[in-house]
């Protein structure tokens, strides 16, 4: 006898409750490394809104269920990665609601061990930035190395300090002609990466993007005429250097909040609509979203950086991972702001390059309406308070069947693809302020 559907989708709201009470702990190995052991990708597929709401509804409600890629595009597939104790009721759950997934990770202990934690041969001829993931302090060296050797374009620089006091290196590239006479009214464009620990691509095409404006400065004449660039290739050094050492898929700070958890999401502190929707208050939540607003030292070097360049700064650009979308505000309402229209465009610019280069699609909208509402976002305060009328935020692509995992043998295509669309937006932006 076959059980009824309308039964199990009865049922769905017992599961639900029990999925909640399941503690899904994190597991330390000896080294204090997280586990990852039997932990599960799956990718789940959501046909239409009644799909979509569940989907939504079963992230807000179970913290463990951890959701790489979440959006509200009718037909996208949703990446969740399932502790071991929750794959039977989550199988389970998605079956009484008729929602399609499938396995694309059966254990995702294994990937991590063999693409990530694995040293990296080193290839020949070709720049460390293309071939590994740099860990803080490579970078830095590297950012120094270039400022000596090209002290007449790059200026380096300290925008603050981590929690744990690591410098919070900031870029600086202008052309030498600027140098020579400089201008004080032209536009500046501010990049950000890796305010999230775990979005490893977003830091790497930060590099890249500092190496392509530095060292094929001649490529790139029409980049640096028109445009100044600062650039941040890694706010949240702790968090980094954690999801290297000790918890692959650390998103937060390294600041203990609660009495027993540590970080704040560092992209739900900024103070603009704080707290309102989309973060939680929860200290252990992967979206806490701080005791209040500017709680980080990491999100108060941002915020610094740009009032300093309120009125100059026309671009602002978050690089995060992942999903391929370039959202706009806001992110704390499905309202769009007035001058969307001008920020859809320097979008648009940037998702057709990247898909004449490589065909790689990119979905273009406000971050409510193509992800969820989320507010405290870096994007919306850049553009609401510190006046900067582009801001974007750039969901980098993942690793394909791997997720968060894109293998260092991938770091080039990503880092090399997202240039060309970045390179479009910035020309576009020269074109409508210098
Ligand atoms: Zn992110």
């Amino acid at each position: 006898m076959s059980f009824p559907l309308r039964e199990a989708s009865r049922q769905a709201g017992l599961l639900l409750a029990v999925l909640i009470v399941v503690i899904g702990g994190a597991v330390a190995t000896e080294s204090g490394k997280k586990s990852y052991t039997g932990y599960k990708l799956f990718s789940v597929r959501q046909n239409d809104q009644r799909q979509m709401d569940f989907l939504c509804q079963l992230q807000q409600a179970v913290e463990d269920l951890d959701f790489w890629k979440l959006d509200r595009v009718p037909g996208s597939e949703a990446h969740v990665l399932v502790p071991p104790e929750q794959v039977h009721t989550f199988r389970t759950l998605l079956a009484a609601e008729q929602i399609a997934h499938r396995e694309i990770i059966a254990d995702y202990s294994r990937t991590t061990d063999d693409y990530v934690f694995a040293s990296v041969r080193s290839v020949p001829r070709k720049s460390p930035i293309l071939t590994k993931y740099l860990r803080y302090q490579e970078m830095v060296d590297y950012l120094h190395k270039l400022a000596l050797r090209h002290s007449n374009v790059v200026t380096v620089s300290s925008i603050g300090k981590s929690t744990e006091g690591r410098d919070i290196p900031a870029v600086t590239i202008r052309s030498p002609t600027f140098r020579a006479r400089p201008n004080a009214s032209q536009p500046v464009v501010f990049v950000d990466a890796g305010i999230h620990a775990r979005e490893w691509a977003a830091p790497a095409t930060a590099m890249y993007l500092i190496s392509e404006l530095v060292e094929n400065a001649a490529q790139h004449a029409d980049l640096l005429e028109g445009l100044s660039w600062t650039i941040v290739p890694i706010v949240n050094p702790d968090g980094y250097e954690y999801s290297h050492e000790q918890q692959r898929l650390w998103r937060k700070t390294r600041r203990q909040a609660g009495s027993s958890c540590y970080g704040i999401d560092g992209n739900r502190n900024f103070d603009f609509h704080w707290a309102e929707v989309g973060a939680s208050n929860m200290p252990c939540a992967d979206t806490y979203h701080g005791e209040h607003s500017f709680s980080e030292p990491e999100t108060r070097a941002i915020r610094d950086e740009l009032l300093q360049l309120k009125g100059r700064c026309k671009f602002y650009l978050s690089l995060h991972t992942y999903g391929q979308y370039l959202l706009y505000p806001w992110g704390w309402t499905s309202d769009l702001p007035a001058s969307w229209k001008k920020i859809d465009e320097v979008a648009q610019a940037g998702a057709s390059a990247i898909r004449q280069e490589t065909g790689t699609k990119y979905t273009v909208g406000s971050s409510t309406n193509v992800l969820y509402a989320a507010a405290g976002g870096s994007d919306d305060w850049a553009f609401a308070v510190a006046d900067v009328p582009i801001s974007i935020t750039m969901e980098l692509p993942g690793g394909g069947s791997a997720g968060f995992n894109p293998p260092p043998s991938r770091i080039e295509e990503i880092v090399k693809e997202s240039f060309v669309g970045i390179r479009a937006m910035a020309l576009e932006v020269a074109k409508n302020y210098s």
